[in-house]
């Protein structure tokens, strides 16, 4: 399972105690691939979920007299929320290429056995026409024989001897490629029994994963929907004209990032440095201020 979904899934099992398919496997999943993760990046993801956690408990709050650092922490929490649903679809997006795929294998392999299939026929007419021709030498080489006891001169006797020979010549040559043609047959037919063979497994391959794909799309769907809600419900108290300023700035960002942190002294969403007095200016929180190469609204919470 791919982390993204496994931290959404986890959150929202977490968060509404529920248990979805497979909840426990994921715990261990996560606890395992925890070993391999550097300490620094467990501490961040574990950070971003807590947050998320925390954002979906909380029932937003503002009023006309809250300082704008309080505007801001709400616009940073739709943030996360909104990215949150950006993973989901982003993720829901991907999953059926899976099924394609199989779908495409599947395709791949009917088409090999129709062809084999094509070949396998065509030696069998071969077999069949060589079969007709060696009854045909065999008839004529009888007539022959025949008439060679009623010959009038030793001209006419090796005149049909020389035919004879031909016969049994095209006899020998049919013989030849009946059996080639009956080794083709052979190789084919094991060929089309092994691609019958992968065909099936991918057969049963695809529906299983048809199955475990559209239980995933109707849980990731429970989990937007639930996301959704709590998205409207922080915009709804909001300011107008900040929420403006954040559909906006996320709808010209390619990673939908509207509201970003400082991190290591430079921009979260564009990467670019950020003067130490701006930065100062950031953590303090009283007025909103956009990075000078994005435009994107910048938070430093010191958490
Ligand atoms: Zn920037």
């Amino acid at each position: 399972m791919r982390p993204v979904y496994r931290a959404a899934l986890l959150i929202l099992c977490n968060i509404f105690n529920c248990k979805l398919v497979g909840y426990k496997n994921i715990n261990m999943a996560k606890k395992t691939e925890k070993k391999v993760v550097a300490p620094q990046e467990e501490n961040k993801a574990d950070v971003k979920l807590d947050r998320l956690q925390q954002i979906l408990k909380t029932t937003p709050q503002i009023s006309a007299n809250d300082p704008v650092e309080r505007k801001l922490r709400l616009l940073y929490e739709i943030q996360v929320i909104d990215s949150e649903i950006d993973n989901i679809r982003t993720l829901r997006g991907e999953l059926p290429n899976e099924v394609r795929t199989l779908e495409d294998d599947i395709i791949g392999f009917e088409t090999r056995i129709s062809n084999i299939q094509v070949e396998i026929k065509k030696a069998e007419g071969i077999i069949s026409q060589r079969k007709l021709d060696i009854a045909n030498s065999n008839a004529l080489i009888s007539k022959y024989e025949e008439q060679q006891k009623n010959v009038r001169n030793n001209r006419e006797f090796e005149s049909l001897s020389k035919e004879i020979e031909f016969q049994s010549l095209e006899i020998e040559l049919s013989e030849k490629k009946i059996k080639e043609a009956e080794e083709l047959i052979k190789d084919k037919k094991a060929s089309e029994e092994e691609t019958k063979k992968m065909l099936e497994e991918r057969k049963k391959d695809l529906v299983a994963k048809k199955q475990e794909l559209e239980k995933i799309i109707a849980n990731t769907e429970k989990e937007e929907l639930v996301l959704k809600e709590k998205s409207t419900e922080y915009k709804q108290v909001i300011e107008p004209r900040l929420l403006n300023a954040y559909e906006r700035l996320r709808k010209n960002a390619r990673n939908g990032l509207a509201v970003v942190e400082v991190k290591r002294d430079a921009c979260g969403g564009c990467f670019n440095k950020i003067p130490p007095q701006r930065q100062v200016d950031i953590k303090m929180g009283k007025r909103l201020i956009p990075c000078e190469y994005c435009g994107r609204i910048l938070v430093n919470w010191d958490e």
